[in-house]
């Protein structure tokens, strides 16, 4: 069923069983594998269909710290949420971004790689991307040999979802008898009882001057990892921390992907780079070089993978950071695409000679930060809601790792005589700590509601339940303790599957 809350009477109270907060990856995929049981779902989306610049706005915030993308355009608010833009390049976390590490603080999930499996194979149908027995076939069926490998390197394989979740699901989410998706919905409040021990109602408001409250058995925040820390920080009326944070870590521990040109390769014998060039293969699959983890641990450094692009198409491309600026993604995301395709253009006419050369790009998990955060500005939205400031922060942990990874993958090659690796001038060791070169995020917001069994050091247990709260639960790569380098959104629906079928056990349905 469809609810457009514009159109509602004020002042209305829906009911449901659960209640979904955002309608995007992780709040989509809920939805679907509750489709067709006598659960009463309500999914609060606060766009529409299509994208509105009044609800756009209401992600607006600051950022501060390491250099990063306007809020307003790093996230999109309509049904499907950030999926109608994402690349959709898609891989697994790996063993060792489960574990704790002695070298990087907070580190560790409460759970082994091994507890999501069963979900990652149910997130690749939600997807439409391959299981791993099948990317693996399928990649030695179409390269020859994957030639990178060895003690110290390994291929990691990537592939490419087309999924549009506001495309692809509409239909199937609308006709569903038992879910209602209420759109023109944005969530501003979230009412407990006196003792803060359970959500009441929840709050929402739209462009038309409109407020509705929402009860129900559940509640699960699924707005994406910026916003559900702004929900729990702004609902302060009756807890002045804000919901869910007694132990002021709530918007702590913000993480993304550093993203970054780091040096140059050039080869001294001919070498079949196509599997590891996005360019060539992105369409289905590809892989990037990755890091043993004896070598990880050896050299005490963060997980990552570098790519490689042909230098004479990446020299002509300017560092995304500098070309998605604008607060309308659609303008950000076509200034990016046509610097790339004016690259291209010179490329194909043959403007530039062809090098022996690739340009080695990494891809860097953050380390935990406390520091790294969103925190609530006095300034509000249209809706009345607190503004947001993100600030991003980097440790020399991310320096150390970006140098090491570079020189271990110019090991690789030095070894292989396949050719030398130029590091850029801001890995050199005479460069400041704090110089990240051209350093683009992957537009992947982590952290922020982190999940720990301990109270004390994470805001939501193993079922990603906020402690202290008993029926409110949040979904999304917010809860990640850890990142990794793997790009967030398969690892975020698997987690979100699993908090499904904990609710399904917890409802006994
Ligand atoms: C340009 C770009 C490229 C990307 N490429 C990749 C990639 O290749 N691979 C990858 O893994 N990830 C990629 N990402 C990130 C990916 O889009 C996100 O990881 C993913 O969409 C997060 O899913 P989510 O459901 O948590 O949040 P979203 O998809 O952002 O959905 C959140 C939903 O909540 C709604 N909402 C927000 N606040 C409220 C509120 N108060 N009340 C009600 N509803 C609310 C929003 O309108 C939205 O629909 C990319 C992102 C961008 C911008």
């Amino acid at each position: 069923m469809l609810i457009d809350a514009r159109k509602l009477d004020d002042d209305s109270v829906l009911q449901g069983d659960i209640c979904i907060v955002g309608a995007g990856a992780a709040g989509i995929s809920i939805a679907l594998d509750w489709l067709h049981n006598s659960t009463n779902i309500i999914l609060l989306e606060s766009g529409g269909f299509d994208y509105s610049p009044d609800v756009q706005a209401l992600n607006d915030g600051q950022t501060t710290g390491q250099k990063y993308y306007p809020l307003q355009s790093s996230r999109l608010r309509q049904f499907g949420g950030t999926t109608a833009f994402w690349a959709g390049m898609c891989t697994q976390l790996d063993e060792i971004d489960f574990k704790t590490r002695d070298w990087v603080a907070d580190s560790g999930w409460a759970f082994s790689k091994s507890e999501l499996a069963s979900f990652y194979a149910r997130a690749n149908e939600i997807l439409n991307i391959m299981g791993e027995q099948k990317l693996h076939h399928y990649i030695d069926s179409k390269y020859a040999s994957r030639s990178i490998n060895s003690n110290k390197v390994w291929n990691k394989l990537w592939q490419h979802s087309n999924a549009r979740f506001g495309r692809d699901y509409r239909q199937e989410i609308v006709k569903a008898k038992n879910i209602t998706l209420v759109t023109h919905a944005s969530v501003v409040n979230i009412e407990c009882n006196s003792s803060i021990s359970k959500v009441v109602s929840l709050e929402t408001k739209n462009h038309s001057g409109k407020t509705h409250k929402v009860t129900s058995k559940k509640f699960i925040l699924a707005a994406g990892a910026i916003q559900n820390a702004r929900l729990l920080l702004a609902s302060r009326s009756q807890a002045k921390n804000g919901i869910g944070n007694d132990f002021d870590l709530v918007g702590r521990y913000f993480m993304e992907h550093l993203e970054v040109d780091s040096s140059e390769l050039w080869l001294s014998k001919p070498f079949d780079a196509s599997l590891y060039t996005r360019q060539e293969s992105r369409l289905i699959a590809s892989a990037e070089i990755a890091i043993q983890e004896k070598i990880q641990k050896q050299y005490q450094i963060l997980n990552g993978t570098v790519s490689l692009t042909p230098l004479n198409y990446a020299r002509l491309v300017k560092p995304r950071i500098q070309t998605w600026r604008d607060k309308d993604p659609r303008k950000a995301m076509r200034t990016m695409l046509s610097d790339w395709s004016a690259a291209s253009r010179i490329v194909n006419a043959k403007d530039t000679s062809p090098l022996n050369a690739y340009q080695l790009s990494t891809r860097l998990e953050q380390a935990p930060n406390r520091n790294s955060r969103i925190q609530l500005l006095n300034d509000k939205d249209s809706l009345g809601l607190a503004k947001v400031k993100l600030h991003w922060q980097l440790t020399e942990l991310e320096k150390k790792s970006l140098r090491a990874i570079q020189m271990i993958v110019a090991e690789y090659f030095g070894e292989m005589n396949l050719g030398r690796v130029k590091l850029s001038p801001f890995l050199t060791s005479d460069s400041s700590a704090n110089d990240f070169g051209d350093l683009s995020g992957g537009w992947h917001h982590m952290g922020t509601t982190k999940m720990n069994q301990d109270k004390t050091k994470g805001v939501v247990d193993t079922n990603c339940k906020v402690h202290g709260i008993a029926d409110l639960y949040i979904a999304g790569s917010s809860c990640f303790p850890t990142s990794g380098s793997a790009n967030p959104t398969l690892t975020l629906i698997a987690l979100s599957l699993r908090l499904s079928d904990h609710l399904k056990r917890d409802l006994s349905v």
